[in-house]
C-alpha cells in the first residue's frame, strides 16, 4: 500500500486527499500520532496507523514489503529530527519497502534549517532503501497564511534584500509526491521542486497592493532587525534566528529553483502566487 506519515499535517492532508482521487482508500495508510485528528480519513476508508517519530518501536511492523512510503519531515526542531526520521527509515528498511520518498529541502539551501534534511538524506541513501528525494522549495502559505501583520502595518518585512523565492502551494508539492507514490521509475531519483515563477518581496508587496487596493510596501531590514521584530512579536529567539537565516539564503538566491521538476511531476503549471494571495484574502 501507500503509506503517508505526517498525514494529519497541512501537506499530509493534501497528499491523502489527492491520493484518494487516484487509488482506492483501502490502499492508503495514514500514519498519525492522534487518531482523532484522522477521523475523517478513517470514515472514508483510509487505514490509520498510530506512530510517533519519538518512539521508534511504534513503527515496528507498520510497513510491509513493497509499500511505497512518504516520510514527511517533522517539526520538532528541539527533538533531533534526524534521529526521528531515522526511526522511520530503519523500519522501512526492515520491512523491505519498495520506495521511501522524503520531503527534503533544495540542494542550494545552506541555511541552518536545511541541516536536518541533509542529515536525513545521508541516512536514507546509506540505508540502501530505494528512495526518492522530494527537495521541496518554499510554500506560498509561509507568506500568505501570515498576512495579518502585513495588512495591519501595510508593509511586508523581510531580510531578503532583492532576493527571489520560487514558492509554490502545498497542494502543488503534494501533487508531485502523489505522482511519485503512484507512478513508476522514481527509484533513487532526486527532484528539486519549486514554483514556476520566482518572485521578489517587492513584487509580493506590489501584488498585495493590487489585490487589496491599499499601498503595501516592502520594508527590507537586516537579519538582526528581523530577529528583533520576530522576538518582539513573541517568537522564541532560536526560531527567529532560523527564519532570519532563511531570508539571508533568499537574498543569495538559494531558494530559486529552476529545474521545472515540480510542474513536470504535477503535470500542470504550479499555482501562481497571486492565486494564493487571493485565496488567503478571501479567508
Ligand atoms: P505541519 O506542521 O502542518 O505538519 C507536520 C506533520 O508532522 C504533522 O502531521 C505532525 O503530526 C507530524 N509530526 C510532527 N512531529 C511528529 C512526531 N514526533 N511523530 C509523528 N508525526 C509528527 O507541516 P506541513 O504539513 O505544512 O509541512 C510538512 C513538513 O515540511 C513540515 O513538517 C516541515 O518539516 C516542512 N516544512 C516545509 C516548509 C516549506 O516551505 N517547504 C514550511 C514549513 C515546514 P500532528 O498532525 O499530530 O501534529
Amino acid at each position: 500500500s501507500i503509506v503517508v506519515t505526517g498525514a494529519t499535517g497541512h501537506l499530509g492532508r493534501h497528499v491523502v486527499e489527492q491520493l484518494l482521487e487516484k487509488v482506492p482508500a483501502e490502499q492508503i495508510t495514514a500514519v498519525v500520532r492522534n487518531a482523532e485528528k484522522a477521523a475523517d480519513f478513517a470514515d472514508r476508508g483510509v487505514r490509520i496507523a498510530l506512530a510517533d517519530y519519538n518512539a521508534p518501536a511504534s513503527f515496528d511492523g507498520l510497513f510491509s514489503a513493497g509499500d511505497k512510503v512518504l516520510l514527511i519531515s517533522g517539526t520538532e526542531f528541539d527533538k533531533g529530527r534526524v534521529q526521528q526520521h531515522k526511526a522511520v527509515i530503519d523500519a522501512a528498511k526492515a520491512a523491505g519497502v519498495a520506495l521511501l520518498a522524503y520531503t527534503s529541502a533544495p540542494a542550494t539551501l545552506t541555511a541552518a534549517l536545511a541541516d536536518d534534511h541533509r542529515g536525513t538524506e545521508e541516512i536514507l541513501l546509506d540505508s540502501g532503501v530505494p528512495y526518492a528525494l522530494l527537495r521541496n522549495g518554499w510554500y506560498h502559505e509561509n507568506y500568505t497564511e501570515n498576512l495579518a501583520p502585513v495588512l495591519e502595518h501595510s508593509a511586508v518585512v523581510a531580510a531578503a534584500g532583492e532576493g527571489k523565492v520560487s514558492s509554490a502551494s502545498r497542494a502543488d508539492y503534494a501533487a508531485a509526491a502523489v505522482a511519485v507514490l503512484t507512478g513508476e521509475g522514481h527509484e533513487n531519483k532526486t527532484y528539486e521542486l519549486g514554483g514556476d515563477t520566482p518572485w521578489s518581496f517587492a513584487e509580493y508587496a506590489a501584488e498585495l497592493s493590487r489585490q487589496t487596493g491599499k499601498e503595501i510596501v516592502y520594508n527590507a531590514v537586516s537579519p538582526d532587525t528581523l530577529v528583533g521584530i520576530l522576538t518582539g512579536a513573541g517568537l522564541p529567539e532560536p526560531f527567529a534566528r532560523i527564519l532570519a537565516g532563511v531570508d539571508a539564503s533568499i537574498e543569495k538566491g538559494e531558494l530559486v529553483v529552476s529545474t521545472g521538476d515540480l510542474s513536470r511531476l504535477a503535470g500542470r503549471p504550479t499555482t501562481p502566487l497571486a492565486d494564493a494571495i487571493a485565496a488567503a484574502l478571501k479567508g
